[in-house]
């Protein structure tokens, strides 16, 4: 019997709404498996906790997580009990930076049935591989005065490890796909990074000869997701420009109540965190009609994380069906609840 530990937190908000859902959709396709099985410990840690404790997680929260297989994350955030920039800053991204995720997978993909903004959305169906963990979004610079002018200097930081191993991670996702992958770029404007990131993008391609590239400068690929999206497979980006694809991505799909993430570790030192793009919805939060479909596609994204890609096919397929028929919550023009939902979901892959 296979067995996968993994440590959910609920979080705040619908996280604590949604998560237990994609849980129950994980133990039915393990049930499905039959030689499969997921362990679930449940960590309350959270902005009520904060508000106990003066913390986001006990102090050897972090030890504890580490033990697991991966990290089912819901959404941290409650503002009437905790600025954001204090929870988010202490759970969230403390994790993403002390496990080492290096990168942020999101796909994203238009389902018949979904409103999207696009006039013709048949076609979008991609992933963006995000390298998370330098380039723009780097503290090298600082302000200073020229002459009797303020100016402000900001330093981007590339290294060959960092653009090599997600530029990989693309190629290998792209061989389980339609064997793709767009680089990111704008070596015609960004006269030292960017350069950089093109010969390792074309060092690594060497490594896969099979798997079609291309470079796109991102001021061009940008139009392209809106105007051409079928020429995107596998698109791999640096931190900045894969910030901007990533949701401008999610805002294509038509609701963020849909769009899931991941946080990957790439050195197995490590769990990674999957988390949906939506937060804690405080707006909705409590009155059971969150769409679960966001957090269940991303425990899709873990299974396929962990080598169980024909689990995550089931239940991809169990969420167009369901999105399909119209049994959706009101954000994407459905009339259910969170847990109908849930139940849809189960009955199609009830089918299976
Ligand atoms: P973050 O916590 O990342 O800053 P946010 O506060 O910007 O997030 P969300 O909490 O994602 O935004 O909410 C944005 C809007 O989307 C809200 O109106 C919320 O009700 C809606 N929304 C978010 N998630 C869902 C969901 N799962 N189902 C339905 N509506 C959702
Ligand atoms: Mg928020």
């Amino acid at each position: 019997m296979k067995k996968f530990e993994v440590a959910c937190m609920p979080g705040d908000g619908i996280g604590v709404e949604v998560v237990p859902e994609a849980m129950r959709v994980l133990e039915a396709v393990a049930k499905i498996h039959g030689g499969l099985m997921f362990s679930f410990d449940t960590f309350y840690w959270n902005c009520d906790y904060y508000v106990q404790h003066g913390r986001m997680m006990p102090e050897d929260g972090l030890d504890r997580l580490s033990q697991y297989d991966s990290v089912f994350l819901g959404a941290i955030g409650d503002v009437t009990k905790v600025p954001d920039h204090i929870s988010v800053w202490e759970s969230i991204l403390t994790i993403r930076r002390e496990f080492e995720q290096a990168l942020n997978i999101r796909p994203a993909k238009i389902i018949q049935g979904v409103h999207s903004p696009l006039v013709n959305p048949k076609d979008f169906d991609l992933i963006v591989v995000r390298e998370n963990s330098e380039g723009e979004y780097s503290t090298v610079g600082g302000k200073m005065y020229r002459g009797k002018d303020e100016i402000a200097v900001q330093n981007n930081f590339f290294s060959r490890r960092a653009m090599s191993e997600a530029m990989h991670y693309a190629f290998d996702l792209a061989k389980k796909r339609k064997g793709h992958v767009t680089s990111a770029t704008k070596s015609n404007g960004i006269y030292h990074s960017m350069p950089f990131w093109d010969e390792v993008f074309q060092e690594v391609s060497t490594d896969y000869p099979h798997i079609q590239t291309d470079s796109q400068h991102i001021d061009a690929l940008v139009a392209f997701f809106v105007t051409d999206p079928s020429r995107f497979d596998v698109i791999v980006a640096s931190n900045l420009f894969g910030d901007i694809l990533t949701d401008l991505g999610a805002g294509i799909m038509g609701s963020v109540g849909i769009a899931p993430a991941a946080n990957i570790n790439l050195n197995g030192k490590y769990p990674s965190m999957f988390e949906p793009v939506h937060g804690s919805a405080p707006d909705i939060a409590g009155k059971g009609i969150a769409n679960p479909i966001g957090q269940i596609w991303t425990a899709k994204l873990m299974l396929d994380h962990f080598g169980e890609t024909e689990l995550g096919d089931l239940v991809m397929d169990a969420i167009e069906k369901v999105i399909q028929s119209g049994r959706t919550t009101k954000d994407i023009g459905g009339t259910l609840s969170t847990k109908e939902v849930t139940v849809e979901i189960l009955s199609e892959l009830n089918n299976y």
